[in-house]
C-alpha cells in the first residue's frame, strides 16, 4: 500500500469503523479528574498534573504486553491500563490500585459512560443513503449488541465483530478479515476508518485494505489518508 495515497478514495461497497475514540467518547470518568474521583473512593490521592506520564506509563503497558502475548485478545489489559494510569498519578498499595482499576474497567464497560460524536449519525446516515454497508471492528471484551441498541445505532450497521468474538485484537488481519466474511465484502471493497494510526490504519493496510486516519485531536501529522471530522467522510469517499 503506497504511503501516499490521497483523498479522496474511490467509494467503497464497505465502511468498517473502530467503535472507541472514533464513534463513542468514553465521558470524563476515563480522563485524569474522573481517576482522581474513583482513586479517592478508595482511599487514594491521584494527581491530576500527573496525567501524561500516567497515559505514557499506560501506553507502554499496552505495548509490553502484546510484546509478550501477541496478537490474541487479553482481557486483562484494561485493567493493566487502569492500574498503570492509577499508579502514573501516585498509587498506593498494590491491593486498593487493582480494586480501583477493577471498579474503573467495570465503569468502561457501561455504555452509560459513553456518549456518541456529533458527527456519527448523520456521516452514517449519508453512507447508508449511498448504499454502502456499514461495519464494526473493536478491540474490547463490550458486547457491541447493547451498544447498538443504547445509541439507537442498530439500523446503521450490518455488522460487528470486537476482539473477544474472534480472539485477536487488532491490528491482527483475522479480526478485519472477520467482519468483512460477515459482511460478505472483499478486502478490495472496504475501506477501515479509526482513530488510532497502529490498530485503524497501519494493521488494516498490512492486510491490503484501503484505510482512513480520523484524527479529531489534530495531533498526528502521519503519511497516510487523514480527516479531522466524521463529516468529512462522505467526501473522502467520493460521495
Ligand atoms: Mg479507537
Amino acid at each position: 500500500m503506497p504511503a501516499t495515497v490521497e483523498l479522496p478514495l474511490p467509494t467503497p461497497r464497505a465502511a468498517l469503523f473502530d467503535v472507541d475514540y472514533t464513534l463513542l467518547r468514553p465521558n470524563e470518568m476515563f480522563r485524569a479528574e474522573g481517576y482522581q474521583t474513583m482513586g479517592a473512593k478508595f482511599g487514594l490521592a491521584l494527581d491530576v498534573e500527573r496525567w501524561n506520564e500516567a497515559e505514557k506509563a499506560a501506553y507502554a503497558v499496552v505495548k509490553a504486553r502484546r510484546a509478550e502475548l501477541g496478537p490474541a485478545h487479553d482481557d486483562g489489559v484494561y485493567e493493566a491500563i487502569a492500574g498503570a494510569v492509577i499508579t502514573g498519578m501516585g498509587g498506593g498499595p498494590a491491593d486498593v490500585v487493582q480494586r480501583c482499576a477493577e471498579a474503573v474497567i467495570r465503569e468502561w464497560t457501561r455504555c452509560e459512560n459513553f456518549t456518541l460524536y456529533d458527527d456519527v449519525k448523520p456521516c452514517l446516515e449519508r453512507l447508508r443513503a449511498a448504499g454502502i454497508g456499514i461495519g464494526l471492528v473493536s478491540n474490547t471484551n463490550r458486547d457491541l449488541g447493547e451498544v447498538l441498541e443504547h445509541f439507537y445505532l442498530d439500523a446503521f450497521i450490518d455488522a460487528t465483530v470486537t476482539s473477544l468474538d474472534v480472539g485477536f485484537f487488532k491490528p491482527a488481519p483475522q479480526i478485519y478479515l472477520a467482519v468483512l466474511d460477515r459482511m460478505d465484502v472483499s478486502i478490495a471493497d472496504a475501506v477501515m476508518i479509526g482513530d488510532s494510526y497502529e490498530d485503524d490504519v497501519a494493521g488494516a493496510m498490512r492486510c491490503g485494505l484501503a484505510a482512513i486516519m480520523l484524527d479529531r485531536d489534530g495531533r498526528r501529522e502521519l503519511p497516510v489518508p487523514t480527516i479531522r471530522s466524521l463529516a468529512e467522510l462522505p467526501a473522502a469517499l467520493s460521495l
